[in-house]
């Protein structure tokens, strides 16, 4: 932690550090909804969706990291347990029950869709007052925003090959 860093945040750091451990309990949900879904995936396309499916987790992995090391700077705790992340994350968990493409693809596209609402609202909450955290919230949201159209680009392409594949 450094004194001066957390003295220019013009909000409040406490209600700060728990915006931010939400977010970070949601990267380590969805990073395991991706882990396990490119695990237990079938159907067709299965191998392009699962490569992706891979790299969402590793990058997913990378957010809780940013997050953790901003946690840590501002003199906060990360959530010290796994049962903390259900309980603290914006976005719920979906587990992988169904290992159809499909249904994997619109599980882990609505979690996304969340994870941008998330972003957009801790940029909206720090703006002007924490730069650094308003930064930090703005890379992770460029790489939200790349993951919904990485995944509804697949998910249109699976409609395309199953319907020409009824034909
Ligand atoms: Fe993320
Ligand atoms: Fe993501
Ligand atoms: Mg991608």
């Amino acid at each position: 932690m450094g004194t001066r860093g957390r003295e220019i945040i013009g909000m409040n750091v406490e209600e700060l550090l728990a915006r931010l451990n939400r977010a970070y309990a949601s990267e380590w949900l969805a990073y395991y909804q991706y882990w396990l879904g490119a695990k237990v995936i079938k159907g067709p396309m299965k191998d392009a969706v699962a490569a992706e499916l891979n790299l969402h987790a590793t990058e997913e992995l990378n957010h809780a990291g940013l997050l953790a090391g901003r946690i840590l700077q501002l003199g906060g705790v990360p959530v010290t347990s796994p049962e903390g992340w259900g309980k603290a994350s914006p976005c719920p968990y979906d587990a992988p029950e169904d290992p159809y493409v499909a249904v994997l693809l619109d599980q882990n596209l609505a979690g996304e869709r969340c994870a941008i609402t998330a972003y957009k609202a801790l940029m909206d909450a720090t703006e002007g007052k924490d730069m650094v955290t308003y930064n930090l919230a703005l890379t992770i949201l460029e790489q939200e925003v790349e993951h919904e159209e990485d995944l509804q680009n697949l998910r249109e392409d699976l409609d395309l090959m199953v319907e020409r594949g009824r034909r």
